[in-house]
């Protein structure tokens, strides 16, 4: 899954995510559509070690009938931007996710068409006849069908990055409380160069899927995924990463 994004129209770009979900206000935030889970886990990561890494966050506001999160915009100030939003760990979707959509089993349309666009010949026959896959199926084929499942990470855009800064990411998630309780599902690492004013630097975004789990169970985050673990393999991603940097 790629996002491009190479010149900024208005004064901010948006690599993924639903369009509607973001609003940029005019205090130089990103405004994001308010979750609760998320909010929650903004608000311990402002009490974090962690806390460099992420955009910083500002509370909630309120806009005609949605409730927004303010956000620190990550690419203030900078002319040219080129990003890459890298969603990390070994699955993407929830545990919880999963076991809905076995329950689920009706068939999507969308996501067949979605299927179809990547990797028709992923398909069966069956699933071609019915022009359908349950949400089981694509999720699933999603997380196989990139390099999730055997990186741990996906690249949802450009590359270009610093080595150092995720180095220093890995040390301080070692450090962090916030880390060691939760399972960090569908999480980026956004890459922020401008070639304008040489910045560049690595953020860790959307916490939307992001969520606690019982002080006494300390995740890992660098083993496999068996159902009910609820590990992520966060760290597996951020290794891969770093080693196929420090080799580019
Ligand atoms: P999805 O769950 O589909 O990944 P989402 O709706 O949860 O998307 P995010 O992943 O949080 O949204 O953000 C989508 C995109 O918006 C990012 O890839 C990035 O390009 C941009 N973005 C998000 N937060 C910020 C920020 N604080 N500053 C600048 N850009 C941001
Ligand atoms: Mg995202
Ligand atoms: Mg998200």
């Amino acid at each position: 899954m790629m996002h491009w994004s190479l010149q900024r129209q208005s004064s901010w770009v948006q690599l993924a995510g639903h369009q509607g979900n973001f609003q940029l206000s005019e205090r130089g935030e990103v405004l994001k559509l308010y979750s609760e889970g998320e909010a929650k886990c903004l608000d311990c990561l402002m009490r974090d070690p962690l806390r460099p890494f992420v955009p910083q966050y500002h509370g909630i506001i309120t806009r005609g009938e949605q409730r927004y999160m303010r956000l620190e915009d990550l690419l203030k100030g900078l002319k040219r931007p080129v990003i890459m939003d890298c969603k990390m760990g070994v699955r993407t979707y929830q545990e919880e996710e999963l076991v809905k959509a076995q329950i689920k089993a009706t068939l999507r349309s969308d996501m067949y068409q979605k299927m179809v666009k990547i990797d028709p010949a992923a398909l069966s026959e069956e699933e071609h006849a019915q022009r359908g896959v349950t949400k089981w199926r694509y999720l699933q084929w999603r997380d196989t069908s990139t390099s999730t499942s055997t990186l741990g990470f996906r690249i949802e855009g450009i590359m270009k990055a610093y080595h150092s800064r995720l180095v220093a990411l890995n040390d301080t998630l070692m450090n962090s409380q916030f880390f060691g309780t939760h399972e960090v599902i569908g999480s980026s690492l956004l890459f922020v160069h401008d070639h304008s004013s040489s910045k560049a630097n690595v953020w860790m975004i959307d916490f939307g899927k992001t969520t606690p789990v019982y002080e006494t169970f300390k995740l890992r985050h660098n083993i496999p995924w068996t159902e009910g673990s609820r590990e992520d393999g966060y760290l597996i991603g951020l290794s891969s990463l770093i080693t196929s940097l420090s080799q580019g």
